[in-house]
C-alpha cells in the first residue's frame, strides 16, 4: 500500500507523512473558544481532524491528540485591547467566568458526540497553563526577543524577523504588514503596529487576571498554543492543524513564538480546513445566517428547510476536500441525506447477500482506488465517489447480475465497515440497523386494519380512539375508498 501523503500549509506541497517518532503521531488542533454555542464553524474542524485521527490510528500509529480549549485572553480582531470576551458575558449575566466556560464546554462536547467526534487524547485549557505561559514569556524576554511596556510583554516581530521569516506560513509580508497596519487607538505602548502580546496587563473591569511579576493580567491568546503544544507533544511534533482563518495571525504568532522560546522549528506539517459558507454567503452573526448546530439538527433555523441529522452533516462535510469551500444550502443537503441512505442500505443489503463460487467484481481494486484516495491528502470525496461505485456493484450482487465469493464477500463488508464506520466515522442510525423502522410501519399498519374492523364492525367509538390517538402521536392518516394511507408527520 502506497504511503500517506499530507499538503503541508508551510511548504505548499503535498508531502510523505513521515512521523518524527514511529510508531508514535502527534497531532495539535486549535479547538475552540468557548464563549458561544457550538455552530457549523466548529463543525468542519472537527470532523477534518477527527478523520485524519481516525486514520492515522487505523494505520496503525499510536496517537496523541491535543485539542486545546480557549477559555481567557482571546481578543477580538487580535486588537490586544478590549475586554476578554468570557469576562463581558460573566459580567453582563453576573456569572463566575468559569460557570460560562463550563457551560459552552459542555453544550460544545455534546455536539460533537453527536456529530460522531471522538475525543480527542488531551483536552487542555488555557487557564489551566498560566504558570507555564508566564515561564515561556519570560523565556522569550531573556532571548530578547520580547519587551515589556507598561506592564505588558510584547512579541519584537521586526527582531525576530531580522533573523527568521515572520510570514512565511501566511505567505504576508512584514513590510507591507507594518506599512498597512493602521495605528489603533492605545496601541502606542507597542513599538511597532505588527508586534503582538504575550502579557497583558488588565484593567481594573477586567475579572480573569492573574499574578506576574508585569502586572497582574492575562497571557495574549496565542502564546497557550505554543505552550500547551510544547508541554504534551515536546518541542517538535508532527502535525499542527486548524481552520484557515487560523494561518495569520495566530499560528504565524506560535510559529515565532515556539522558534524563540524553543530554538527550533516546532511543527513538521501544518494542516488547515477550508471554511464554510451558506448560500454562498459567509456566516455572520449579523447576516442573519449564523446556524448553531443544535438548530441544524432540529431544523429550527430559518434558513432550514428542515431537520438535517449530525451524521447527514457530518458526510455533507466530508463530499467536499478539506481544503476546498464548502457552501451550505437545502438543495446540497438533502442531496447528501439521499446518498447516504442509499450507502446504508447498501451496507445492509451487504449484509444478506449470498456467497457464489465465483466473483465477477474485483474487490480488491476498490479497496487499492479507496486508500488511494485517502493517501491523497485525506480525499474523502473521492474516497466516496469509489464507495458509491461498490454501492452499485452491492445491489448487482443482490439481484444476482454480480457475483461475489466467499473471501471477497467478507473483504467487501469489512472494507465498508472500516472506511465507513471505522474512519469516516458515518454512523448508522440506530432506527435502520435495529430495524424498527420496517417494524414501526407494520405496528401502525395493525392499528389501521383494526379500525376498519371496527368501521365495519360499527364500533365508531373504538374507530375514533385509533385515529385520534395515532394523530396525536403525529401520524396523518387519510382514510381511502379501498382503505387507508397513512404518513408520520416530520
Ligand atoms: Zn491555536
Amino acid at each position: 500500500m502506497q504511503k500517506l501523503s499530507i499538503y503541508n500549509t508551510l511548504s505548499r506541497r503535498k508531502e510523505v507523512f513521515e512521523p518524527l517518532n514511529p510508531p508514535f503521531a502527534g497531532m495539535y488542533v486549535c479547538g475552540p473558544t468557548v464563549y458561544g454555542d457550538a455552530h457549523l464553524g466548529h463543525a468542519r474542524p472537527a470532523i477534518t481532524f477527527d478523520v485524519v485521527f481516525r486514520y492515522l490510528k487505523e494505520m496503525g500509529y499510536k496517537v496523541r491528540y491535543v485539542r486545546n480549549i480557549t477559555d481567557v485572553g482571546h481578543l477580538e480582531n487580535d486588537a490586544d485591547q478590549g475586554e476578554d470576551k468570557i469576562a463581558k458575558k460573566a459580567r453582563l449575566e453576573e456569572l463566575e467566568p468559569m460557570e460560562i466556560v463550563q457551560y459552552f464546554t459542555d453544550a460544545y462536547h455534546r455536539e460533537m458526540d453527536k456529530l460522531n467526534i471522538l475525543k480527542p487524547s488531551i483536552e487542555p485549557r488555557a487557564s489551566g497553563h498560566i504558570p507555564e505561559q508566564i515561564e515561556m514569556v519570560e523565556n522569550i524576554l531573556d532571548k530578547g526577543m520580547a519587551y515589556i511596556s507598561n506592564g505588558s510583554v510584547y512579541f519584537d516581530v521586526e527582531k525576530y524577523n531580522a533573523s527568521n521569516n515572520y510570514g512565511k506560513l501566511s505567505g504576508r509580508v512584514i513590510e507591507d504588514l507594518m506599512s498597512t497596519t493602521r495605528e489603533l487607538d492605545g496601541q502606542n505602548e507597542k513599538r511597532n503596529p505588527v508586534d503582538f502580546a504575550l502579557w497583558k496587563k488588565a484593567d481594573a473591569s477586567h475579572i480573569m487576571r492573574w499574578k506576574s511579576k508585569w502586572s497582574d493580567g492575562f497571557p495574549g491568546w496565542h502564546l497557550e498554543c505554543s505552550v500547551m503544544s510544547t508541554k504534551y507533544l515536546g518541542e517538535q511534533f508532527d502535525i499542527h492543524g486548524g481552520g484557515m482563518d487560523l494561518l495569520f495571525p495566530h499560528h504565524e504568532c506560535e510559529i515565532a513564538q515556539s522558534k524563540v522560546a524553543n530554538g527550533k522549528d516546532s511543527v513538521k506539517y501544518w494542516m488547515h480546513n477550508n471554511m464554510i459558507t451558506i448560500n454562498g454567503q459567509k456566516m455572520g452573526k449579523s447576516l442573519g445566517n449564523f446556524i448553531r448546530l443544535e438548530e441544524m439538527f432540529a431544523g429550527s433555523h430559518p434558513l432550514l428547510e428542515k431537520a438535517y441529522s449530525p451524521v447527514t452533516v457530518r458526510f455533507f462535510i466530508l463530499q467536499a476536500h478539506y481544503r476546498s469551500p464548502l457552501d451550505f444550502s437545502n438543495e446540497a443537503l438533502q442531496a447528501s441525506e439521499k446518498g447516504l441512505t442509499r450507502l446504508f442500505a447498501a451496507m445492509q443489503t451487504l449484509e444478506k447477500i449470498q456467497a457464489s463460487e465465483t466473483s465477477t467484481f474485483d474487490v480488491q481494486k476498490l479497496k487499492t482506488d479507496c486508500y488511494e484516495a485517502l493517501n491523497d491528502d485525506f480525499n474523502t470525496p473521492i474516497l466516496i465517489a469509489h464507495l458509491f461505485d461498490g454501492v452499485r456493484a452491492i445491489n448487482q450482487a443482490a439481484t444476482g447480475d454480480l457475483k461475489l465469493n466467499a473471501t471477497d464477500l467478507q473483504a467487501l463488508k469489512d472494507l465498508y465497515k472500516t472506511l465507513v464506520l471505522a474512519i469516516l466515522g458515518l454512523e448508522i442510525p440506530q432506527s435502520e440497523t435495529t430495524g424498527t423502522g420496517e417494524l414501526l410501519n407494520e405496528v401502525v399498519n395493525l392499528l389501521l386494519n383494526l379500525r376498519v374492523d371496527a368501521k365495519v364492525n360499527k364500533d365508531f367509538a373504538t374507530s375514533d380512539k385509533i385515529r385520534n390517538e395515532l394523530t396525536k402521536l403525529g401520524f396523518e392518516i387519510k382514510d381511502k375508498k379501498d382503505g387507508f394511507e397513512w404518513s408520520l408527520k416530520s
